[in-house]
């Protein structure tokens, strides 16, 4: 998979992209990420990247030539893949979104900052734009970090754990079970039994029954779409589960 990351401040991606799993990703070549700085391509002296906005007010724009000129020295014009613009307006990134955009082999990532870019860049440059929340941040970098990290981990042979993607929070519609690792007590706090039984029917019962458990208390606008089966309601119900989610 191959990311092209467009930013005024591509300093702040690297050390992240040069970490860990990512890390890892590169060295394998499982993930390809170039970064690349914007103003490069800002052609007057001062390399001039953004203006006030038409129509007064405060706050700079980021201008559209510099990007449009940066996608298509790298990319071709018009762009040979699917471009990102990342912005708090888009349509929100979910772990269904992550698996979508982990069959792409090359995505182009945008990075706005100040007060927006361009809308002309999200008209006619950009084929989808994603929000990682509803919040505003004051740069799109740590979002595509967000979208390159979760994407990144759904590719084949990155994590240790092949499945480990299929049991994550979010990928099975509820959040994940509990973990646990030595100590089996720590100040005296134990793990359940269960874990220590090395009966493999029941620990995949006991983990269940947790995940479904965690998402009835932490999130059960979850449960709405979440794939129940008659055995899930039922434990579900016992634990004062009506089938009715209240928000
Ligand atoms: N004035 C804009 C927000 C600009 S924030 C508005 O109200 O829509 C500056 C830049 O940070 C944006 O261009 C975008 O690239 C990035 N950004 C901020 N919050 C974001 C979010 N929740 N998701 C994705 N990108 C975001």
């Amino acid at each position: 998979m191959r990311f092209d990351i467009f930013s005024l401040f591509p300093e702040v991606l690297n050390p992240y992209l040069n970490t860990s799993i990512l890390k890892r990703a590169q060295e394998t070549g499982a993930l390809v990420a170039h970064t690349y700085n914007i103003r490069d391509w800002a052609t007057d002296k001062h390399h001039t990247t953004d203006d006030t906005p038409y129509g007064g007010g405060g706050g700079m724009v980021m201008k559209p030539e510099p990007v449009f000129a940066a996608l298509e020295a790298i990319l071709g014009a018009p762009p040979s893949c699917p471009v990102i613009l990342l912005s708090p307006q888009g349509r929100l990134f979910t772990q269904k979104v992550a698996f979508e955009l982990s069959h792409f082999n090359h995505l182009a990532l945008i990075c706005g900052r100040y007060e927006s870019v361009d809308e002309r860049v999200r008209q006619h440059l950009a084929t989808d734009s994603i929000s990682i929340g509803d919040y505003v941040l004051t740069g799109g970098e740590i979002p595509a970090l967000v979208l390159v990290d979760a994407i990144t981990r759904l590719l084949p042979n990155v994590l240790g754990d092949p499945d480990a993607p299929f049991d994550d929070s979010h990928a099975t519609g509820l959040l994940e079970y509990p973990h646990y690792t030595r100590p089996p007590n720590f100040r005296g706090w134990t793990i359940p039994d269960v874990l220590l039984s090395g009966n493999h029917a029941e620990i995949a019962k006991w983990r269940r029954y947790e995940a479904l458990r965690r998402t009835l208390q932490y999130r059960p606008d979850l449960l709405i779409n979440a794939n129940l089966d008659q055995e899930d309601l039922l434990f579900l119900e016992k634990l004062g589960f009506s089938g009715e989610i209240t928000l």
